[in-house]
């Protein structure tokens, strides 16, 4: 299984971090499934940060193999969304961008992909109109709108494809939207879609 990440997908937030806003392709990492925390556990502060970040996301899961995937045919690749949390080291990070290095150390940890259940496509009117919302102990830190998407989910599963083969159960985190900022032991991290909430962290 693997877990795909888009990087700066909504301009807000590639502005928020004074990074540029990608036009011609998605930014793309990586998080081993290590990175999974399921079922609501908490998460615990790691020792090697100072400035862990939330970054809260719409995750696609990917429902048939495939590779090189034309547009016309990209939506059938994918059958649920969840919510997810992409937790960023962000002191890590920005030392790694410094030096001009890969990030994974301050992406891809342990436990710093926490993951809802999933919601079928179905449940939802259209899924290029989703409305998700991350709540910090109860007060509304980020707003997403999917179509304020850089890259479309299809234009995603189009570009992933091209150079990895997806695999059925492989996921996307999509990309968050502005209002990152950090966590501290003690707050509670709520995600919810369309309303309804399907994520709890607790941060231990
Ligand atoms: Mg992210």
């Amino acid at each position: 299984m693997k877990i795909f990440c888009i990087g700066r997908n909504y301009a807000d937030h590639a502005k928020e971090l004074n990074n540029p806003v990608p036009t011609s392709e998605p930014l793309i990492f990586m998080k081993p499934n290590t990175a999974l925390l399921l079922n609501n556990r908490p998460f615990y502060y790691p020792e090697y940060t100072k400035d862990l970040h939330y970054e809260g996301e719409l995750v696609l899961r990917i429902c048939k193999n495939g590779r090189s995937v034309q547009p016309e045919f990209a939506s059938r690749y994918y059958d649920a969304v969840a919510f997810g949390i992409d937790f960023t080291a962000r002191d890590l990070q920005d030392r790694l961008k410094a030096k001009g290095h890969p990030w994974e150390i301050a992406k891809g940890f342990d436990r710093s992909a926490p993951l809802s259940k999933w919601l079928p496509l179905e449940a939802l009117p259209d899924v290029n109109n989703v409305h998700f919302q991350l709540k910090k102990n109860g007060e509304v830190v980020q707003n997403g709108q999917t179509t304020d998407l850089i890259f479309s989910f299809d234009a995603l599963i189009c570009h992933i494809s091209k150079y990895f083969t997806l695999h059925k159960g492989d996921m996307i985190f999509t990309g968050t939207p502005a209002g990152v900022g950090p966590v501290q032991i003690g707050d509670v991290l709520e995600g919810s879609i369309e309303g309804q909430q399907f994520l709890t962290c607790s941060i231990k």
